[in-house]
């Protein structure tokens, strides 16, 4: 008896000690304009299961914005990067146009690689929010002059033309040549570097959605995750699954579930890294809903559903987030968006 009080105290001692373990690596994944009914188009379609499902803890996260009920997508990522609301199509500023320190940022001092890979313009308002600091999300070209003024590591996504056809003439692939970025303008290229700083600029503008994407995000990301991975301090990545709002601002329901669908093929490579790793904290998350979309009907086995929007807006209503690995037990219940930086921070004891 006294022999089996101590084996349980011994394995309660070991499973605390797991769940209080500190995640070398952090890797953010955000569903732009994924709410819950969206989640759920891809898991009926999919046979009643996504890589999602894997994330052990569920919560929720309030997204309203600082000066509106319904964020816009750059408030949105600011909430999540800087740990703080402010007023729509503001980046990475507080609402009186002050900077505030974001997440990528914090881990660079703390010695971390850093990275972004997104499915549209790296100049875009969510991936804006994890690396410039600018009143408004339009201002592209300003916005790519920030990424000089980082110390990110790896990204990728489209915007090349932020780059390099800018209204001050300045060309800044050569700055970042200059700086030590690798610069790839194809997937290929990108496959091609397996270490140092790199640069995926891989389409003009914004990139195209999935039928003309293909497997551009999986694929990144996994190159992206092999060059950070050489860091032995870890590193804090963001990935964006940019374009499931904008099929829902088209009330695109076909387009949304295979946006959906590539971001949870994407969701269940980096839940695989994480499960090998067994160091890295994924958070899975939105910065909002779109389309105020409901599934009144459908049928399970067919994987087929009926779709009603509301909106070809956002709406204000609470998005899920997902975790999984040592940390992830903190991601639960409603939270503040705007309350997630400072948990990572804890979780990794980041200074
Ligand atoms: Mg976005
Ligand atoms: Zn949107």
């Amino acid at each position: 008896m006294k022999k089996l009080s101590i084996t349980i105290l011994l394995a309660l001692l070991i499973a605390s000690a797991a769940m209080a373990k500190q995640p070398k690596n952090v890797i953010i994944m955000i569903g732009d304009g994924m709410g819950l009914a969206q989640v759920y188009t891809a898991m009926v379609r999919n046979g009643n299961s996504l890589n999602l499902e894997r994330c052990t803890f569920t919560g929720f996260s309030k997204t309203y914005s600082a000066n509106n009920y319904t964020t816009d997508s750059a408030a949105g990522g600011t909430a999540i990067s800087c740990g703080v609301k402010t007023d729509n199509y503001m980046i990475g500023t507080r609402p009186d146009s002050s900077s505030v320190e974001n997440i990528l940022e914090q881990a660079e001092r703390n010695g971390k690689s850093t990275g972004l890979v997104v499915a549209c313009s790296v100049t875009h308002a969510t991936p804006a929010a994890f690396v410039a600091h600018q009143p408004n999300r339009g201002m592209d070209d300003e916005i790519a002059a920030d990424f000089l003024k980082s110390n990110i590591d790896v990204f990728i996504g489209g915007g090349r033309k932020f780059f390099e056809q800018r209204s001050d003439k300045r060309n800044l692939t050569n700055e970042l040549k200059d700086k030590g970025f690798q610069i790839a303008y194809t997937l290929d290229e990108v496959n091609a570097v397996t270490d140092g700083k790199l640069a995926g600029l891989l389409y003009e503008e914004q990139n195209p959605d999935i039928t003309q994407r293909g497997d551009m995000l999986p694929n990144a990301v996994k190159a992206a995750i092999n060059i950070l991975d050489n860091n032995k301090k870890g590193f804090f990545m963001m990935i964006e699954g940019s374009q499931i709002d904008w099929a829902c601002h088209a009330n695109d329901v076909e387009l949304e579930t295979l946006e959906m669908l590539d971001f949870d093929k994407t969701i269940g490579l980096v839940l695989d890294y994480a499960a090998k790793d067994g160091n890295t904290l994924v958070i899975i998350t939105a910065d909002h809903e779109t389309g105020g979309l409901t599934l009144p009907k459908g049928n399970m086995e067919e994987g087929t559903f009926a779709a009603n929007f509301s909106t070809k807006s956002h709406t204000g209503t609470p998005v899920p987030i997902y975790a999984f690995g040592p940390g992830a037990e903190n991601f639960t219940g409603f939270m503040e968006n705007s309350s997630i930086k400072a948990k990572i921070e804890k979780i990794a004891k980041l200074k």
